[in-house]
């Protein structure tokens, strides 16, 4: 029975430097009794599952929902919730009222904000961090919640350049292999995947998600993450970027250079006549296709160096972002002349939350 597990509720937690992650198993039996702990911890379930937003800031992405999934011995449902980490603070007064501090509990956490608010969490909440690895977390998470939805949660796109005919296509990823895993959160790091236990981080670039955000609020004007990429479906980045057909006035064909290429990115804006016709549009674009194609060619490096062809992306940089996965798609195909696919995964930003959820069971 349950006696044998951490009291509930069971909680995973990834608190990174833009989002807090955090998963919530939800048992399909609740306890029974009428003591004030269970009381609490109905309140608690009430509150997460008949809500999807808390507060101004917090969500639950209700699309990612897995049901009737095994935590143990124990069937439930998992919800995913994400909130600014800048907003830990409100958090913590939130749980504190809805009487979390009266539990006793310990949480696993991973992330960054493990370390910088262990302390808060234990004054606010009575909450213990059991700190987790980031990248042990991250891959434990990837793997089960795989396992859990082996034909739905990994896809590519095909046709990643055919606005008509491009689309997802489910991928069987239960030989995965040796895999490169792509993590762009805040910032990028790299991993090489040859089983669960031998992996290793091999390169990493702090232009990732949170560069693209940031220069993206400065050049625009823009205040989300949202905003900026609606701005971006809407611009083209050839007004920003210098291209080789601008250099060249066409394809550079003695080393297979195509002239629609970008040889300089932002390269115009040196140019105060460019610079007065460009739009937020295109300067929106521009900066997601420099972040991205960096991270995909780094991608690229890695994969080859280690002659792997699997390329697993991840991180909420991706979230609501299929211009950065179309990219990423495009380049790992058209550089390593068809061998590397680009591979997603639905969950994209919560496998290290749900690594510190597993943590948790004996
Ligand atoms: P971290 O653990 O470093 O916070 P994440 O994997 O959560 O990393 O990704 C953070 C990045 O995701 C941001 O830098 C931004 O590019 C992107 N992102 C997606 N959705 C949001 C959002 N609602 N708010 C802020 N950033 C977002």
């Amino acid at each position: 029975g349950v006696d044998e597990y951490p009291s509930m509720p069971w909680f995973g937690m990834d608190i990174g430097g833009t989002l807090c992650k955090l998963v919530y198993f939800e048992p399909k039996d609740m306890m029974q009794g009428e003591t004030e702990e269970v009381e609490i911890l109905k309140n608690i379930r009430k509150y997460l599952t008949k809500n999807s937003s808390y507060g101004k800031s917090g969500h639950r992405d209700t699309h990612l929902q897995m049901d009737n999934v095994q935590l143990g011995g124990v069937l439930g449902t998992i919800h995913f919730i994400r909130f600014p980490t800048s907003q830990m603070e409100k958090f913590l007064c939130l749980a504190n009222q809805k009487g979390m501090a009266k539990l006793i509990t310990t949480v696993c956490a991973t992330g960054g904000g493990a370390y910088k608010f262990e302390e808060d969490f234990k004054k606010s909440v009575n909450m213990k961090l059991e700190k987790c690895d980031e990248f042990e977390s991250l891959l434990r998470g990837l793997l089960y919640i795989d396992k859990n939805n082996p034909t739905t949660e990994c896809y590519y796109w095909c046709n990643p350049t055919d606005e008509i005919k491009c689309a997802k296509v489910n991928y069987d990823f239960s030989q995965p292999y040796p895999f490169l895993l792509v993590n762009v959160g805040s910032g990028v790091s790299i991993l090489a995947v040859n089983s669960p236990t031998d992996y290793s981080r091999v390169s990493g670039t702090s232009l990732g998600g949170g560069t693209f955000l940031g220069l993206c609020c400065l050049l625009t004007g823009c205040n989300t993450f949202e905003e900026a990429i609606e701005l971006a479906a809407e611009g083209d980045h050839t007004n920003v970027d210098k291209l080789v057909k601008d250099i060249y006035g066409g394809d550079y064909v003695k080393f297979g250079l195509p002239g629609d290429l970008v040889a300089s990115s932002f390269g115009q804006m040196n140019s105060r006549e460019r610079r007065n016709k460009v739009s937020k549009q295109d300067l929106a674009r521009a900066t997601l296709v420099t972040i991205t194609n960096n991270i995909g060619s780094i991608a690229i490096m890695c994969a080859k160096q280690r002659k792997i062809e699997r390329v697993v992306f991840v991180g909420n940089f991706l979230r609501v972002n299929p211009i950065a996965m179309k990219l990423l798609a495009y380049a790992m195909e058209y550089w390593s002349g068809g061998q590397m696919k680009a591979l997603f995964l639905k969950h994209e930003g919560y496998f290290g939350a749900v690594g510190c959820l597993l943590r948790i069971m004996p």
